[in-house]
């Protein structure tokens, strides 16, 4: 498997991601040509705006089933598709059917095996669990097009434990949460961070590795391709460490030996 190009699309309502960062990263770490393109719903029309509606998800405790959306969550999809700073409560899909609406938005030309497309979007994609028969958010759906959500970055890894707590005797104590959230800022990813770029780059690493290797992930901490379920896991693989493995490093020389040498 050759990847001749990638292409990164945009999600403009997290400034903190750069993605002519991000691309350049995956240029010099892969020796790939890469495009940087606008959010990939940019374009979209209304009825890709009701298959969106169609694959939310309202009890996390079912598979899947489709939605019949209403007039106001089509509207919804549509008003985001301009402006995608207009989510503000979250929303949750099906990471799988989102995934395949997102491929129907590529056209066929670029379709192609040899082309990979990186979709960064604030919507949550959720994935159900059939090991304890629910529905968890996702950071990354590993595919063609690959999804990577900027809500699940931020959502889908929990927080220390002691959050949670302290967040609960709060609610019922009525103390400021704010206060509380200050105590433990730094401790997890927040939306509006300026680690997002450098955390992300982790994302797109495995993507990539999934793509070319069929392995996405590593069990190691100490590895940028770690699936970490514990925010401070996913600060301490991404930025404390930021670098893969020593069996990952070499399958990117490998890799790399592979592009070098056609
Ligand atoms: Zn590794």
């Amino acid at each position: 498997m050759k990847i001749l190009k990638i292409f990164l699309y945009d999600e403009p309502s997290v400034p903190e991601l750069k993605v002519d960062e991000l691309c350049k990263f995956v240029q010099d770490t892969f020796s790939v040509p890469v495009e940087k393109r606008k959010n990939i719903f940019s374009l979209a029309n209304e009825k890709t705006a009701s298959k969106l509606a169609s694959c939310r998800i309202f009890n996390t405790r079912k598979p899947f089933e489709t939605h019949s959306p209403t007039k106001e969550e089509i509207e919804f999809e549509l008003a985001t598709f301009y402006d995608s700073k207009k989510t503000e409560n979250i929303v949750m899909y099906d990471g799988f059917e989102f995934q395949r609406i997102v491929s129907e938005l590529i056209s066929d030309y670029e379709t192609t095996l040899d082309k990979l497309h990186i979709v960064f979007t604030n919507k949550l994609t959720c994935t159900y669990d059939d090991s304890d028969y629910r529905y968890h958010g996702r950071a990354v759906i590993c595919s063609n097009p690959a999804i990577i959500s900027t809500t699940g970055i931020v959502e889908a890894p929990a927080k220390p434990r002691g959050y949670y707590l302290e967040l609960i005797s709060n609610v019922v104590q009525g103390v400021n949460v704010e206060t509380m959230k200050k105590k433990y800022q730094g401790t997890y990813l927040e939306y509006n961070d300026k680690r997002f770029s450098a955390v992300s780059e982790g994302y797109v690493l495995q993507v990539i590795f999934y793509y070319l290797t069929g392995e996405a992930f590593c069990e190691s901490r100490e590895c940028r391709l770690n699936n970490a379920h514990w925010q401070s896991d996913l600060l301490y693989s991404q930025l404390e460490k930021g670098k893969l493995c020593g069996k990952h490093q070499k399958v990117l020389e490998q890799l790399s030996t592979l592009y070098n040498n056609p």
